[in-house]
């Protein structure tokens, strides 16, 4: 397992759209492993393969319920809408509200090559649109408005804040505020 380094928003990788994964074999399951390690290590939530420069339709998250991995996944189901704030890892320290549904259903494989259907809500449905945005080249400033640059303090005391909201209740949801996918 490996970190990679991430890809910032001016690289024009991040504007391709990636490609289907055709079998998961060692390779995939090594660039999933050093997807989910670089995720952690920056603090992100969520990251897609585009991010650390392969064009391949995978997608990783993890929004405090554990690690979890999609190859080509698909929306097949969208409802609903809900306005919150995001942030990308490739973008950092910027944040912006962007309009996503507030339900989505996915389809895709996971690291098994098992078929997985998900029904996504509130941060979880976000997170997944938001990296599978990143398979075809869209990126959140795309969508996003009222677009702001935080300062190193800012940024200092909302990691602050959260660690302060995970130790008193661990199992209370996680804010989606300042979370950089
Ligand atoms: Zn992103």
């Amino acid at each position: 397992m490996a970190i990679r380094n991430i890809r910032k928003d001016t690289d024009e990788i991040l504007r391709k759209k990636s490609r289907e994964v055709k079998s998961i074999d060692n390779k995939i399951r090594e660039l999933v492993l050093d997807m989910l390690d670089t995720m952690y290590k920056n603090d992100g939530v969520g990251l897609a393969a585009p991010q650390v420069g392969m064009l391949k339709r995978i997608i990783v998250y993890d929004i405090g319920d554990g690690p979890k991995v999609m190859i080509n996944p698909v929306i097949t189901k969208c409802s609903g809408k809900q306005s919150e704030e995001e942030g990308c890892l490739s973008s950092p320290n910027v944040f912006g509200i962007v309009d996503r549904p507030a339900v989505v259903h996915v389809k895709a494989f996971d690291i098994d090559g098992k078929e997985i259907s998900v029904k996504a809500k509130e941060l979880e449905a976000i997170v997944i649109c938001h990296e599978t945005d990143h398979l075809d080249g869209v990126l959140f400033l795309d969508k996003a408005y009222n677009l702001y640059t935080a300062t190193p303090e800012e940024i200092a005391a909302a990691k602050e804040e959260s660690k302060k909201e995970v130790s008193k209740n661990s199992r209370k949801k996680k804010t989606n505020k300042r979370k950089t996918k």
